[in-house]
Order: C-alpha cells, then structure tokens, then sequence
C-alpha cells in the first residue's frame, strides 16, 4: 500500500527533472552565448546562470530526499540546500547593503558588456534563498519545522504566481523591479514548480492539504479553486485588453469585472451546492438504513468509548434492560452490569482495549446482565472494535439467552440422568449374569450327580433326557455368558490407529478351521485403510460378519467373500458381502437386535448376539450398521464409522 507521504513521489521526482532540464538548457545558452535558449521566450529576459546552478542544486536536493525518505533522506541534501542559501542570501544581501559583492559574476566575467550576464533578480535571490532554507528545513527530519517549511514553500509559490500573471498580462510592475533585476519567466515557472513540489513532500500540511485531501471538503475545494483560477485569469484578462483598448471607460470596465466575477461564482457555488446537497440527500438515506438495521437487529446493540460511556444503544437494548434511550446515552455501561461483577468486567475492558480484537463473553464463562429493575439475566456477548474519529469504541451485541441456558441444564440433568440409568443397567447386567450363572451351575451339578450317584437306576431313557437338559443348561450359560460379554462391550475401548487389512488378515488365521472345512475364498477387493478406530472392537466386527457370511452358506456351495472399503464424506464405509442363503427384507431390521435369529439352531448354531454386538461396534464408532439382502441371493453387510482422523 501506497502511504499518503509517498504518494506524490512520482510528480516530484517528474518536477525535479523537469526544472533541471530548464536549467540545464539555460546553461548551456550561457555557455555557447546564445540569447535564445538562454531566455527561452524569444525576446524576453534570461534566466541568470547562478539561477540555473541553483536551481539545478535544489532540484538534485529534492530527489535525494524522496529517494532516501524512508531512511530519513540523504546529508547531501542539507549540504546542497545551504549552498543554494548562500548563493540566494548573499545575491539578495546585495540589493539590501547596496553593494556589489562580485557573485553574480562568478562563473562569466563579461569583457564588452558591463551588464553581462546581469545580475540575478532580488527577488529570485529571495526566494530561492527561502526555497532553499525550507528544503534544509525538512532535511533534518523533525516535525517542528515542517509546517513552518511548509508555509514559506507556499510563500514562494505566490510570488512566483505572482510574476507569472505579470507576464501573462504583460504588466511589468508585477515582476519589474528594475531592468536588469528581473525575474525571468522561466525562473518563475521553475519556482513555482519546485515550490509546489516541495509541499508535496508533506502533503497534508498547510494549503497542500487542503488539495490533497479525500475528502469532500478536499476534492470541492480541488475542484471550485481550479475552475475560479480560470474564470478570473479570463476575466481580468479581458479587463485589461479592455482597458488597453480602451473598449470601455474605466468605471464601467470596473463594474463588468464585478459583476462577471459575481456572476461565475454564483454559477461555480451553485453547482457545488447542488452536489453537496445530493451527497447530504444519499448520506442521510444511508443513515437512515443503517439506522433501520440496527434498530431491527434481533440483538441488543450497545456503543460505547474507551471511557465506558455509552454513545448510542438499538431499540432491543431498551426492550433488554427496560431503559429508554435518553437515560443511557451518555451513561457509563457498567450501569448494565451486575455490581459485583463491575471488578471483573473493568479488567476484562482494559485488557480489550489494550489489544482491540473481536471477544466473545458467555459461552464458556457465566456473564449476566442487571435491568433496570435489578434483575440478571445471562448473556452472550461479542465485543467488536470499532476506529472512529474519537479513538477506538466497543459495539457490544447482546443477546439474551435465559430460556437456552435453561434449556441446557434440561438437557444437562436429563444427560446425567441417563448416565445413572446406564451404570445401573451394566450393574444390573453384571449381577444378573453372575446370579443366573450360580443356579445353572447347581442344576449342572445335580445332574452329574444323578449320573454318578444312581448309574443302575439310570435308563437310556432317562439319560438322553438328562443329556437335553445338560446341553439346555450350558447353552443357557453361554447365553448368559454373551449377555455379559455385550454389556461390556467397548468398555475399555481406546482409541488407535489400526490397520483394517492386518485386523482381516489375522481373522482370516483365527477362522482357518473354518475356511478349510467350507473351502471359503476371502477376497479384499479395495485397498483397506490405516484409521483411527477401536481396534479390539474392530477385530471383532469384522470376525462377526465374516464368520457369519462363512456360516449362512448352503452346505453344498463354497462361500465367496468380498471384503471393500470406500471412504465418503467424514466416514469410511466397510462391506462384507457373500454368497449365502440370503436374508428375507422383513427381518433386516431384526437381525441387530439381541438374540434375535432366523434360523434353527439344529441348521446353523448361534446365539444371535453376532449382529447386535456389529451394531454397537459401528455405533459406538459414530455409525451405523445395515444389510443388503434377497433370499438365497447372498447378503452384503455394510457398516461406516466416523473418520476420527486423530
Ligand atoms: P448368530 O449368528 O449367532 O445366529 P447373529 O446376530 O450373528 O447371530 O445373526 C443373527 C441372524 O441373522 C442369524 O441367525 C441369521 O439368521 C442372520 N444372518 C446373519 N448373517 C447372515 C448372513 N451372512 N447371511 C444370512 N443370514 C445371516
């Protein structure tokens, strides 16, 4: 980004090698003794030789300024600047003391003509006396001097105005002071050059900033000095030719210049007026708007300044706090907070403004608001910095949020609640199977004293019944036993990064037997992903649905498994899909629930707790669990479970 300071190096670098060309080209008149170039307007006076050197001196003393001005300029250009102030006050010290101290003969010591090359005008001598004095001025870097700088740069730029209207003119007396004292044309285009471009070094002191400027103020003032400079150049100008041929009398040529004069500007002012009206028209709609919106905000909208006071307040902060409007504009803030916490809050605003950023109060800490009645309510705030003219204000939005920290604490309780109900239920869980495992024992006992105890009184009959009830026992026991097993499942879960295709590889080991026996082909068809997950809890997932795809296959068919893995938007989504019996549509939902089974123990055994314990592993991994299935078409088993990343 472009600082204001900077923005105007380009045009003063331009200027500088602009007034060193002029000077340049005078010089050279000089030296090859030719009128013409040295006085650039044929028949017109010449720029003095010491003029050029100096000029070229102030111009060489600007460009290293802008240069080096970011750090801090360049010596030379205090050292250029004094010279050129020696040259200027010596030369003007002249006309003061009445002498003549050789200077203006310094470089050309004329032989035939007295008067050659002349000497340099007082008032040239003066100002590039002033000029150069400023320059120095601002050399040193201090902001003392540089309004002061600044002003007689604008001084210079005046008289140079000045000489040049005379020429413009053609009324001698305004650059005449005698003959050979001019000021010549060109040196007064080159000061009023160099001296405007000086000011632009600092461009938003004196009347520089006036112009320069963004805002309204500066761009009308742009605009209406402009366009009056060339309305009264015009009209003057006609005045004189006026008066020079004498087309009106004196008095009358007087009123016209008076009357035009009034008339522009009356032309110029009105059209300003009317821009400015419209601006101020489109300023108070946007105010208007902007008004309505924050007045409509859903949110109490406070402003208040460093000090605390507050400035401007929304409709929603009245209907908050029950205060009107009147009585909190001007008011300090803490009158809307809880006394006891006012410490608090002083510290919390002092840190705010120490380092201004957007803050967020009251969703992880308790803060509260007092109405007008004394009531608190909790609140949630955000606290932005506002940069006004004033320094830096906070704009506070407020909401009210009694009904959802309410709502919170429902759901906190209910939350709470819960997990009691959980803890009793495993506790339950947990007594119940060992107390149901007490009495089956006993039962398993007695029968096996039975058979020991009575072998003659013991018929093949009555054996076979207490076989059935020996193998109806333990399978109770395991029943049990699963029961157990699943209300502990995922308690000591951890979570680690896990390698789906190794967990499938060791399955495939356990289930060796198994696979031999069926002759069942597993294939992985994807590549399997390394992810965060439960990993025992994982194995055993994949065991399940594996082990069941081996198990629900007509005894005749070999089962085929595909194993895949695709990875969706936060999930990675698993299949295992076979060749088996298939499952009936209606019984999708069923076959997750506990104990649920759809076959004969005698065609396939099992407990029917495989799918609900799947069900529980994927939930437990933020997912779900569902199958794919037609009756005697195969099943794909598909599950996805959150991708925790870390
Ligand atoms: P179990 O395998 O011990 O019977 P599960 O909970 O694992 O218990 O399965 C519940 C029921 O779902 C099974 O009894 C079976 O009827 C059905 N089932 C599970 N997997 C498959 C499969 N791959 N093909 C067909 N039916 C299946």
């Amino acid at each position: 980004m472009v600082t204001t300071a900077y923005k105007y190096n380009f045009p003063i670098i331009l200027t500088g090698i602009f007034v060193i060309f002029i000077a340049v080209t005078v010089m050279t008149g000089w030296l090859l003794h030719l009128d013409a170039i040295q006085s650039l307007l044929p028949g017109h006076i010449s720029m003095h030789f010491n003029s050029a050197i100096c000029f070229i001196l102030l111009s060489v003393a600007l460009l290293l300024y802008v240069k080096y001005r970011n750090r801090g300029g360049h010596r030379l250009t205090g050292v250029l600047s004094l010279i050129v102030f020696l040259v200027g006050a010596t030369t003007f010290s002249q006309k003061i003391l009445h002498s003549d101290l050789g200077i203006d003969y310094l470089f050309f010591k004329n032989h035939n003509n007295p008067y050659y090359p002349g000497k340099m005008s007082p008032l040239t001598a003066l100002c590039l006396a002033i000029m150069s004095i400023s320059t120095f001025g601002i050399s040193l870097n201090t902001n003392k001097y540089k309004t002061v700088c600044q002003f007689l740069f604008h001084f210079v730029s005046v008289v140079a105005f000045i000489v040049l209207i005379g020429y413009l003119y053609n009324v001698p007396s305004l650059y005449n002071l005698s003959y050979y004292t001019t000021m010549a044309c060109h040196t007064a285009v080159a000061l009023l050059l160099l001296s405007i471009a000086a000011s632009l070094i600092n461009p938003s002191l004196g009347i520089t900033g006036i112009f320069t400027g963004k805002r309204m103020g500066n761009v009308m003032a742009r605009r209406l000095f402009s366009q009056i400079v060339v309305a009264v150049l015009i009209i003057g100008y006609l005045r004189i030719l006026s008066h020079r041929y004498h087309w009106l009398s004196a008095d009358v040529g007087i009123a016209f210049l008076i009357v035009s004069f009034i008339l522009v500007s009356l032309f110029l002012i009105w059209k300003k007026a009317n821009i400015l009206n419209k601006l101020e028209v489109n300023m108070e709609i946007a105010q208007e708007n902007f008004r309505i919106g924050v007045e409509s905000a859903p949110y109490a909208l406070i402003l208040s300044d460093e000090t605390g006071r507050i400035t401007q307040v929304n409709f929603q902060t009245e209907k908050l706090y029950g205060y009107t409007s009147e009585e909190l504009i001007g008011k300090n803030i803490e009158m809307l907070i809880p006394k006891e916490l006012h410490k608090h809050y002083r510290h919390d605003s002092e840190s705010f403004f120490t380092s201004p950023a957007v803050v967020s109060l009251g969703i992880d800490d308790e803060v509260y608001a007092n109405t007008k009645n004394g009531a608190w309510f909790p609140v949630e705030i955000v606290l932005t910095p506002i940069t006004t003219q004033n320094g830096i204000s906070v704009l506070a939005s407020v909401t009210d949020v009694t009904s959802r920290k309410a709502n919170e604490a429902i759901i906190k309780n209910q939350v709470k609640e819960l997990q009691l109900k959980n803890q009793e239920l495993e506790h339950f869980n947990y007594i119940a199977s060992h107390d149901l495992q007490e009495p089956l024992r006993t039962v398993s006992n007695y029968i096996m004293l039975l058979e020991e105890d009575y072998p003659e009184q013991i018929n093949d009959e009555i054996r076979m019944h207490l076989s059935t009830m020996n193998s109806a026992v333990s399978r109770m026991s395991q029943l049990v036993r699963s029961l157990l097993d699943f209300g502990r499942l995922g308690k000591n879960r951890k979570l680690s990064l896990t390698d789906c295709c190794s967990i499938i590889t060791n399955v495939k080991a356990d289930l060796n037997g198994l696979i031999k026996q069926t002759n069942a082909v597993i294939t992985i068809v994807d590549d399997m992903p390394v992810l965060y997950a439960y990993e025992t809890e994982m194995r055993q997932l994949f065991q399940n649905l594996i082990n069941n795809a081996i198990k629900f296959t007509d005894k005749d068919t070999a089962p085929q498994i595909n194993i895949g893995c695709k990875k969706t938007k936060g999930f990675y989504e698993f299949y295992v899909s076979d060749n088996g019996i298939g499952i009936d549509p209606k019984h999708f939902n069923d076959i997750f629930h506990i104990f649920q089974r759809l076959n004969k123990n005698e065609d396939y055994e099992g407990y029917g707790i495989g799918l609900a314990n799947c069900r529980k592993i994927a939930e437990m991994h933020g997912g779900e669990i569902w199958v794919e299935s037609e009756l005697g078409k195969g099943s794909t088993f598909k599950f996805k479970i959150l991708n925790f990343k870390a």
